[in-house]
């Protein structure tokens, strides 16, 4: 079966009541996806997914950015995968970059896994996100880098998980920067993703899979990488905020 296209957004920390009103209402001026082979999810913040649920399209989905590492209990401030579920909404980005690395949240390779695999087993479909620094790129570890990161989510899943899982390998590098890979550095990567899948959890895994790239996806640029045979769609930031996002969901037509 071939894999349906998939189009995440994530609006990170961003919006705001208005403003998310406003976009709401721009995508719902594109044709339906309703009955087309891709799959749209917004990564939205807490606060605000009940109002972007009351505004978004209605064959578009919801995820959130984040969740705690297990059931709900005193752990102020955080939210679990329980009561995301309980509110209605399928859909978790893990992983992230800016969670791995921005010095006030530290997540380690461990914690995300953790977090995936708690998801996973309360009802939630995943986003797991994983990439290399400019630095490990430079000093050739991408590869290394990537499956380390895998590795550790993979050893916390059965086989059976996987279906609920979409991986987006997002270069660190080419994350709100403007500097995109190449559709040849992002197949490159793809392809050593899911033979990574294949030997380490079955060949049917790697084979439904699907694998999004993230950084820096535009209008402009996303027709090219998305025609790559293993990219399978897309994990966009800044774009996903604007009416531009369309075009992006509109690449599936060119696969
Ligand atoms: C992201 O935040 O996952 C991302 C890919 O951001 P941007 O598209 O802005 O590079």
């Amino acid at each position: 079966m071939p894999r349906t296209f998939f189009v995440g957004g994530n609006w990170k920390c961003n919006g705001t009541r208005e403003s998310i009103a406003k976009i709401c209402e721009e995508f719902g001026k594109g044709e339906s996806t309703a009955e087309a082979p891709v799959e749209v999810v917004i990564g939205v913040p807490f606060i605000y997914a009940d109002l972007t649920r009351e505004k978004l399209r209605k064959d578009w989905s919801i995820a959130v950015q984040n969740c705690w590492v297990g059931k709900g209990g005193a752990f102020t401030g955080e939210v679990s995968a329980d009561m995301i579920k309980d509110a209605g909404i399928n859909w978790v980005i893990l992983g992230h970059s800016e969670r791995r690395h921005l010095p006030e949240l530290k997540e380690s390779d461990e914690t995300v896994a953790v977090k995936v695999a708690y998801a996973l087993a309360n009802g939630l479909k995943v986003m797991a996100c994983i990439g290399e620094l400019l630095e490990e790129r430079e000093a050739g570890k991408t590869q290394e880098v990537n499956e380390r990161q895998l590795k550790a989510i993979a050893a916390k899943l059965k086989e059976d998980d996987w279906k609920n899982v979409v991986i987006a390998y997002e270069p660190v590098w080419a994350i709100g920067t403007g500097k995109v890979a190449s559709p040849e550095q992002a197949q490159e990567v793809h392809e050593q993703v899911r033979a990574w899948v294949a030997s380490n959890v079955s060949p049917s895994v790697a084979a439904d899979v699907r694998i999004l790239y993230g950084g820096s996806v535009t209008a402009k640029n996303c027709v090219e990488i998305g025609g790559k045979p293993d990219v399978d769609g897309f994990l966009v930031g800044g774009a996903s905020l604007k009416p531009e996002f369309l075009d992006i969901v509109a690449a599936y037509k060119s696969k």
